[in-house]
């Protein structure tokens, strides 16, 4: 197993250096940024598996940086936990719209990051590699492979992507422009009704196994993953 590399972007140094020195000493790789634009960079050359980023960063708000990373597809694997020294229940809400998954106001005790760490580590893991089962649809990230009520299901990549992001943010309603953003990425131009072609293909291939149900309209809204009501 790889030891999981964590960026801190934090522009102050006694507090990067405090959660470093934490960090390693529970088993992480860490790396340090101090702006945005350091981040940048380290997280294209670095791959780390999960970003602390503050609010108040000099060049950039972190929430800003969280909100760019989270609509590239490019890092559609990496977890984001925000720090900051507000405590506000409005700003807390704002970061976790942004992208962020999960938030903890400043100051925090170095226990209780760690605990946050593996916790969001273990969450964005389970989408990633493990199997994830709803209902009668079995999906196999790590063999690619998905089955309905025990039988392979056939699905282009694009179908394949769309299918897992929503079974793995099941009961929510993503609108198309939104299933844009994460299934297809920020920076390809398609139109919102490439969407809906996608969705009728999924469903047409769901259909054959009988499994269509859990794809549901939401009308004026987009499209979610239910297996309530399903
Ligand atoms: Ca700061």
């Amino acid at each position: 197993m790889t030891t999981n590399k964590i960026l801190i972007v934090e522009d102050e140094r006694p507090i990067r250096e405090m959660i470093a020195f934490h960090l390693m000493r529970a088993g992480y790789d860490t790396l340090e940024a101090e702006d945005c634009r350091e981040a940048r960079k380290l997280l294209a050359d670095e791959r780390p598996s999960l970003a602390l980023i503050d609010w108040m960063l000099p060049d950039m708000s972190g929430l800003e940086l969280t909100r760019m990373l989270k609509r590239d597809k490019e890092f559609e694997d990496l977890a984001v936990i925000m720090l900051t020294a507000r405590a506000d229940e409005h700003d807390k809400v704002t970061g976790l719209e942004g992208g962020a998954d999960d938030y903890m106001t400043k100051p925090f005790s170095p226990r209780e990051l760690v605990a946050r760490i593996k916790a969001v580590l273990r969450r964005s893991g389970s989408a990633e590699n493990e199997v994830v089962t709803s209902g009668e649809i079995k999906l196999d990230a790590a063999a690619h492979r998905v089955l309905a009520k025990g039988t392979e299901v056939h699905l282009g990549p694009t179908e394949y992507r769309l299918l897992k992001y929503l079974m793995t943010h099941p009961e929510r309603v993503y609108s198309r422009n939104q299933l844009l953003d994460r299934v297809w990425g920020a920076n390809v131009y398609v139109e919102e009704r490439t969407v809906d072609v996608h969705v009728r293909r999924l469903r047409k291939a769901l259909t054959e196994h009988g499994v269509e149900r859990y794809i549901q309209t939401v009308r004026g809204s987009g499209y979610r993953f239910s297996i309530l009501g399903a």
